[in-house]
């Protein structure tokens, strides 16, 4: 349930109504928006009588939230989230552009990676020290020691961090080097995962599970943020349907979706939606056109002998001019890169 305060109501009406509430047994967050105060309450909200708090002068509005997710939800929030990490904000007008390889192989492959997205215009590096490959027998990333080298581009560039968590013994180690944790779309429902990065203090990617629907998707960020981390950035990185054409489906309308529902900050991962490079630019451009917060991409100087798929990873020289062209959507929407 949500309460909506009239905007001219005062810090002790809000307070009169919180510890009445909570004197109910409910559990009462209070949201101060730009024009509005907003009351998220959950618990034991079935002993509320709507009509009570309706006839308080101070409140504009009951609303009842059928939807499961709170703190996600933008009823509860009703301004858009920025999420800052480092100098930068994710979900401002200017483009979060994660760009780096699949995974890092080695100091001298993610360095020069490193430098070059750089000079392009990204403002994140991404790279996976431990990855979710299919097959056991692919490369599983190098570990710590990646973590080690992608620290090191970050003392060169300057580009905060992104890299994968996948289990929860590792997310303490991780969050020593990296700056966003990573949890990929196989991880997306391992609610022990999610619960340990809600208890930590990175920023965390949430990446939408291949065949979750945008209620899971929500409410894998709800885990996180109920426990306590509420620097969720969610990416849209294609869902499995009957097409095989391409690796997954981008799903575009879960973008303008995802921004109606929820505040927090949708960024689009065209690599791993489209599985092809040539795909990766349009539609990373109708992801910004449809109000995408950013992108995040594969990037490689070799991609023939990419270790982790260079068959979706831009050479270095195309992700400048996909940087170009994607900046002309960019101002379109108002937003910059
Ligand atoms: C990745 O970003 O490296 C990755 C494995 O992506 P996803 O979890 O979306 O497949
Ligand atoms: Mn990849």
């Amino acid at each position: 349930m949500i309460i909506v305060m009239k905007a001219k109501a005062k810090e002790d009406q809000i307070q009169a109504i919180k510890n009445r509430l909570e004197g109910l047994g409910c559990i009462v967050d209070v949201s101060q928006g730009e024009s509005n105060c907003v009351l998220g309450l959950s618990g034991n909200i079935s002993a509320i009588d709507i009509s009570q708090i309706e006839a308080r002068e101070c409140v504009d509005k009951v609303m009842r939230v059928h939807a499961p997710y709170k703190r996600a939800n933008r009823l509860f929030h009703p301004d858009d989230s920025m999420i800052k990490v480092d100098d930068r904000a994710i979900g401002g007008k200017e483009l979060a552009i994660i760009a780096g390889p699949c995974a890092v192989e080695s100091e001298e492959q993610l360095i020069t990676i490193a430098k070059e997205v750089k000079l392009a215009g990204a403002n994140f590096l991404r790279g996976g020290a431990y990855k979710p490959r299919t097959s056991p027998y692919s490369f599983q990333g190098l570990g710590e020691e990646g973590l080690r080298i992608l620290l090191e581009a970050k003392k060169i560039t300057g580009l905060p961090i992104v890299t994968e968590v996948m289990s929860v013994e590792l997310v303490e180690k991780i969050s020593q080097y990296a700056d966003v944790l990573q949890i990929g779309a196989r991880n997306m429902q391992n609610f022990d995962l999610l619960k340990e990065v809600g208890r930590c203090n990175k920023t965390i990617l949430l990446k939408r599970g291949m065949s979750a629907t945008i209620e899971e998707f929500l409410m894998s960020a709800e885990y996180i943020m109920a426990g306590g981390n509420e620097n969720v950035v969610l990416c849209e990185r294609g869902i499995r349907t009957f097409e095989t054409y391409t690796r997954n489906t981008l799903d575009l309308s879960a973008i303008p979706v995802l921004k109606r529902l929820s505040h927090l900050p949708v960024i689009v991962d065209p690599s791993h939606a489209t599985g092809k490079w040539w795909l990766v630019e349009p539609l990373a451009k109708a992801a910004i056109a449809v109000g995408a917060d950013g992108l995040e991409i594969e990037v490689h100087y070799d991609p023939v002998n990419a270790l982790c798929d260079g068959d979706q990873s831009l050479k270095p020289e195309k992700f400048r001019t996909f940087i170009n062209s994607v900046r002309v959507i960019a101002e379109t929407q108002d937003r910059v890169i």
